[in-house]
């Protein structure tokens, strides 16, 4: 946190900047009336410290938004992000798949730094340990203790055991539900992982559940606009299941392959729910008084629901571009330029370091954040890259990105290796001709995974409960190309594959196998 960000603060004598903060975050808790009953002194050396809202999608693909080039389905509500603010090009997240980059968004650290490296699939199944470990301090936590309201709404995924959910990591408001999928449908909100809870009470949700969402998020709003406020909205949408918005599909009529209308009507309504949130903020006149971030929690799984993420190499589940560069934008009126493009690369864990910047929280040495604040790239105070290189690793795949290029290590494959700038499809394999630099970014890697924890769980699910190793073993080993989906040249049983590929689209995903061995999807 720069001191040109609150000019003229000066803190009550006897105080540092940061205890002040504290103080006044704790007073406004103690008076449970909120920052608005600060005593005038606070007010008079300290601006309103901005709202924070984070919405993320799950499963979106980096071309499945207007604002990144989908023509087909329109998304106006959350394209206004990217136009009354900043469009990331090169925005990445920290895992290709959902929990994992949940756990690195919430605590600005690379999840492997604390075992976070895999999904836990459904509760009945997850590792006893599974969950974001309370020793790491996450974003919600961090904004309560400065006087923030705190709100979740949606998916949570990053814990199932009673002290690992949201109440208890510093949300004051919840509803959602806590495991990595959900239905949409309300008649199909039973049963343990599909329950909807609000603070950790099952309740009975009559809507489709993405309009419940945008009807949930515009209520913290409304509840909490006097006061600065943080809400995390965690859509599940656009992952599967897919089931139709029956409100939309008059609007999507003209789309005529049926799966690409069903996907069209679950991003329409995430769309209309994201307008809900930010009507609620043009309302209360708040939009200079808050930082909006849209990302999706990753690449878009385009065999299974067809979400797009063309031009890029790859889906969900990969380290190649497509499962984990998204559609990413930035907007704080007033204070982020609007309308423009930012080209370099930046990551989802840049999150947190800059929300406790504008916030005026500013983190130590101590807090070990990978992150940056993006705050002075974005201002144009700062002329290089926030990242000068990036780390993936997810089980036998790791990958790396150093300026524009990027190196790729799929099990039991020879290491590949790209330049993005010239080829962002990652069609060329320059490895071979570039042995000096593929030695440069495989040192950078093994010097950044040096820090890292190994794996603390691996997924308790999969294919089938029987047989040697657990499934999740079972699907990566027939899996021999480490690309997420099974081919029947990797599983050379046609009877057995018909069953399994249940959209019959010739691939069998982690989700499909799941499905067939009875225990629900595998986000
Ligand atoms: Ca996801």
């Amino acid at each position: 946190m720069g001191k040109d960000a609150h000019p003229g603060l000066s803190c009550p004598e006897g105080l540092t900047r940061r205890d002040f903060l504290r103080a006044a975050g704790r007073l406004a808790l103690a008076t449970g009336a909120g920052a608005t009953l600060l005593p005038r002194w606070a007010w008079a050396v300290e601006p309103r410290r901005p709202n924070i809202l984070v919405i993320l999608a799950d499963d979106l693909g980096y071309a499945d938004t207007g604002f990144q080039g989908c023509k087909d389905i329109p998304t106006p509500n959350i394209d206004s992000i990217a136009a009354g603010g900043v469009r990331f090009t090169d925005g990445y997240v920290s895992c290709p798949i959902c929990a994992p980059t949940r756990a690195g968004l919430l605590t600005g650290r690379y999840q492997q730094r604390f075992g976070f490296e895999h999904n836990p699939g459904p509760e009945s199944h997850a590792a006893k340990n599974f969950g974001l470990p309370r020793s790491e301090k996450i974003i919600s936590e961090r904004l309560k203790a400065l006087g923030y309201a705190t709100g979740m709404v949606g998916k949570w995924h990053v814990g199932y055991r009673p002290e690992l959910t949201p109440p208890e990591r510093g949300f004051d408001e919840f509803f959602g539900f806590l495991s990595g999928a959900n239905n949409y449908l309300p008649a199909a909100f039973r049963g343990q992982r599909n329950t909807i809870l609000r603070g950790m009470e099952p309740v009975e949700e009559r809507e489709y559940l993405t309009d419940a969402f945008g009807r949930e998020a515009a209520a913290f709003i409304d509840k909490n606009r006097e006061r600065p406020f943080f809400l995390y909205l965690a859509f599940n949408a656009v992952h599967s299941p897919l089931e139709a918005s029956p409100r939309l599909r008059e609007r999507f009529a003209g789309i005529k392959d049926p799966k690409r209308q069903t996907y069209a009507t679950m991003l329409g309504a995430m769309d209309d729910a994201v307008g809900k949130a930010l009507g609620k903020l043009r309302e209360h006149k708040l939009e200079e008084d808050t930082i909006i971030f849209f990302l999706s929690d990753n690449g878009g799984p385009t065999p299974q629901t067809t979400s797009r993420n063309d031009p890029l190499r790859g889906y969900k589940g990969q380290v190649y571009e497509g499962g984990i560069r998204i559609p990413f934008a930035m907007q704080w009126k007033g204070h982020v330029p609007a309308g423009k493009k930012a080209d370099r690369p930046l990551i989802s864990l840049d999150i947190v370091p800059t929300v406790l910047a504008a916030s005026g929280a500013t983190p130590t040495a101590e807090d070990k954040l990978d992150g940056v604040n993006l705050l002075p790239f974005l201002k144009g105070e700062v002329e290089k890259a926030p990242h000068d290189r990036l780390f993936w690793r997810m089980g036998e795949q790791h990958a790396a990105r150093v300026g524009d290029w990027k190196l790729v290590c799929r099990r039991g494959q020879p290491p590949e290796l790209y330049n993005l700038a010239e080829d962002i499809g990652e069609k060329v394999d320059l490895a071979a001709r570039n042995p000096g630099k593929l030695k440069e970014l495989q040192a950078a890697y093994d010097e950044w995974n040096a820090r890292n924890m190994p794996a603390q769980w691996v997924r308790q699910d999969g294919l089938t409960a029987r047989g040697a190793g657990t499934d999740a073993e079972r699907f990566d080993r027939l899996d021999r190309d480490g690309d997420g989906l099974l081919t029947p040249e990797e599983l050379p049983r046609p009877r057995l594959f018909k069953r399994l590929d249940r959209d019959g689209d010739g691939l069998i995903s982690p989700q499909e196998a799941e499905a067939f061995a009875g225990k629900g999807e595998e986000p």
